[in-house]
């Protein structure tokens, strides 16, 4: 799902307003409005093609205190910001670099010229969670498609286009078109997994299967193949649902 997806909706709810984001997904098959929440605790609007944008948010306005109940009922993901003050690093370009973080009143941005660090502005006004997950997003598509660059031509393995993703579940895939889509959490996972996969998906453009042939080649680019995909299991936990439960409640 592109971040640009996701909108912010305000509700008056019977514990005031509440900031909640959701993403609108329209679809020609369906006949009704219906409101969905997904099992990364995401609010989608469900929404047939005679329903206009307006319409569909006043459905989603007037049922406000149903989808609050919902999204209380489920457990909630540590915060990123929380995530990150404690972790304190990003995976980029095969390393750990220590991330600084700058509050002041202005829109985010990142710096990565400081080889020793990642600093990030976050703008004191706006809502933190929203702006890091932004962020993040946006230095993932700028390292990641690098990080593949070097891989690709170290071991001649030529991906046609990279794309970086929300995915809920997966770390990355690769299109039959030789397309490779990775999952922006990869900047927050070792640098050794971070590179597993990668490795795991251009290993696919040779080998279109997880055939005994595929693992073979894994297993060449990444010889420590099958103990960082053990490796991964935990950190999957740990990672995968960070920035899918953001809500905010409003002043
Ligand atoms: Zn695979």
């Amino acid at each position: 799902m592109p971040l640009a997806a996701v909108r912010l909706f305000e509700a008056a709810t019977r514990e005031g307003v509440v900031l909640i984001p959701y993403r609108m997904d329209r679809n020609p098959r369906l006949r009704h409005l219906r409101i969905v929440i997904d099992e990364s605790n995401q609010v989608v609007l469900k929404t047939p093609p005679r329903v206009s944008d307006r319409q569909a948010i006043r459905f989603l306005n007037e049922n406000a205190d149903w989808v609050m109940q919902r999204l209380q009922q489920r457990p909630s993901t540590p915060s990123l910001l929380d995530y990150l003050r404690s972790s304190q690093r990003l995976s980029l370009a095969g390393r750990w670099r220590p991330i600084t973080f700058y509050f002041r009143a202005r829109r985010p941005s990142f710096d990565l010229d400081d080889p020793e660090e990642v600093a990030l502005f976050l703008d004191t006004q706006r809502d933190r969670e929203l702006q890091l997950r932004w962020l993040l997003i946006e230095i993932a598509k700028r390292t990641l498609p690098q990080r593949v660059e070097y891989f690709s031509r170290r071991h001649r393995l030529k991906a046609h286009g990279v794309g970086v993703r929300d995915q809920r579940s997966r770390w990355g895939s690769c299109s039959e078109t030789g397309g490779l889509s990775l999952n922006w959490r990869l900047i927050l996972l070792p640098p050794r997994l971070q590179d597993h996969i990668i490795l795991h998906e251009l290993a696919h453009l040779q080998h279109f299967d997880h055939s005994r042939a595929f693992y073979k080649l894994l297993n060449q680019l990444d010889p420590h193949s099958a103990k960082h995909s053990e490796e991964l299991t935990d950190w999957s936990y740990r990672v995968m649902g960070l920035a899918r439960n953001l809500l905010q409640v409003a002043s």
